[in-house]
């Protein structure tokens, strides 16, 4: 057998398949991971649907042709949202799920991932298992008269809305006649939050809210960087939130009334404190790249805080195992045990527009009650084949290059905290990039620091 861990390309990154299609993806690839989860299920009905992109239908149908040939039922549903497909799959109570999207990347990537029945992403250790049956090519073969069977639905998006508004305060958010702006980036929520917001909000104005996988409105990462438009048109109109998505609307990014738009660590610091608040010492999960703001949020709740890899699939499995309250990622992915184990953003949104009635405070209000330490980032290019060693190399170099280190962590690349602050260095799991991400108390030390951790960086990709 194949060590997974030694093929020199994963197929698997840090949230399942997503490659350039044409250059790293082609069909043959989407029907083979068919046959193989088909294979590794054996039987029953998984869900498939897809994000906006141009490549989208076509590599549902190759999907679906593998399950097909397995023997497994396939029930189709067009573009819906992510957290749409993990919760259906969940609420049916099918077998999996499958996701056609490369998420937030560039137009031309593609890509599919697999959820589990309990609403979770495949964990790492489902994925090596596909990706066992995939390189192995010991598909199971139905005979003719054994296939599985194709049908379509068209009501995921009914469903997950009335689910989400059974489990929010419609009416008290309602009474406060809000003005929303919806952007989902000409994603997969271009349908879904305009018409969830229609029915808490008394105006809503979509911007980027035609399906459309060139993606013509914006980059698909919804960041300070490409909401511009959105910025824009929530203070011309006088807005009170501003919503914006990523290309298959797992992630959800706010913009208050006044244009700034939250960090998402930020948001769930202000969540948090209501979730922590519901119990004793509650658990908070999030990634290593998250601000310190979270563990003080968590600390003075009296709660527990646990950092996990990079990836909402490692936060879900934390939340799982520690029951936590919450769980989040900086990017703007929240996970809300009390629904559903997938990244939820609508109802996010919903226990935001919640906060604002309930309180008769703007987010801009709410959200300058938790502090935003300094944060830098940047990424250096570094072939994929050269990543693990000079990973290795900058474990020696790091900590030696900076001042004032504290403590070395390694739970997903390089963790370094220092007297003031932290910087972490680890290689994209989706694209050939090498990310630093330095947060301190003041602009000037995180400066400072990003700089001497990224010459470090930039010179040891030189070196190997
Ligand atoms: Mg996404």
């Amino acid at each position: 057998m194949v060590p997974v861990s030694s093929m020199a390309d994963r197929l698997f990154g840090t949230t399942g398949v997503r490659k350039v299609y044409g250059k790293e993806f082609d069909l043959e690839m989407a029907l083979d991971l068919g046959k193989a989860l088909g294979t590794l299920l054996g039987g029953g009905t998984v869900l498939l649907a897809r994000d906006t992109r141009t490549t989208g239908l076509m590599v549902a149908d190759a999907l679906s042709a593998g399950l097909l040939s397995t023997g497994v039922n396939v029930v189709r549903t067009g573009i819906i949202p992510t957290p749409t497909l993990a919760f259906t799959v969940m609420n049916r109570r099918l077998d999996a799920g499958v996701m056609v999207t490369a998420s937030h990347n560039p137009p031309e990537y593609t890509g599919v991932k697999f959820w589990s029945k309990n609403s979770m992403g495949f964990t790492p250790e489902e994925e090596e298992k596909i990706e066992r049956i995939y390189v192995s090519r010991k598909f199971k073969v139905a005979p003719w008269n054994q296939l599985g069977k194709e049908s379509t639905t068209e009501s995921a998006a009914d469903e997950h809305i009335e689910a989400i508004l059974a489990r929010c305060d419609a009416e008290l958010i309602r009474s406060k006649s809000f003005t929303i702006v919806v952007d989902p980036g000409n994603g997969a929520a271009s349908v879904l939050t305009p018409y969830l917001m229609q029915r808490l909000a008394s105006k809503i104005v979509t911007i980027n809210s035609q399906p459309d996988g060139h993606f013509p409105g914006r980059v698909s990462e919804p960041d300070e960087s490409s909401l511009g438009d959105l910025i824009q048109m929530v203070k011309e109109i006088g807005a009170d939130l501003g919503i914006a998505h990523d290309g298959d609307a797992d992630r959800v990014v706010f913009v208050t009334e006044k244009g700034e738009v939250v960090r998402g660590d930020r948001t769930i610091a202000l969540l948090a404190q209501d979730y922590l608040g519901t119990t004793k010492g509650g658990t908070l999960v999030t990634t290593v790249d998250s601000s310190l703001v979270l563990d003080e949020t968590v600390k003075k709740r009296g709660g527990k805080i646990i950092r996990t890899p990079v990836g909402d699939i490692q936060v879900a499995v934390k939340v799982k195992e520690t029951d936590a309250v919450m769980g989040g990622e900086a990017c703007g992915v929240f996970i809300l045990p009390e629904f559903h184990l997938a990244p939820e953003p609508f109802l996010t949104a919903c226990r935001i527009l919640e906060k604002m009635a309930r309180t008769g405070k703007s987010l801009g209000e709410l959200i300058s009650g938790i502090p935003a330490y300094p944060l830098v980032k940047t990424k250096l290019k570094c072939p994929n084949e050269k990543k693990a060693q000079v990973m290795e190399a900058l474990a020696e170099v790091l900590p030696k290059a900076l001042e004032n280190v504290v403590q070395v962590l390694t739970v997903d690349g390089i963790g370094i905290t220092l007297k003031e602050g932290w910087v972490l260095v680890r290689p994209s799991g989706t694209e050939p990039v090498i990310r630093i991400t330095c947060e301190g108390p003041t602009e000037a030390l995180v400066k400072k620091v990003s700089n001497t951790a990224k010459l470090a960086v930039e010179k040891t990709i030189k070196s190997i």
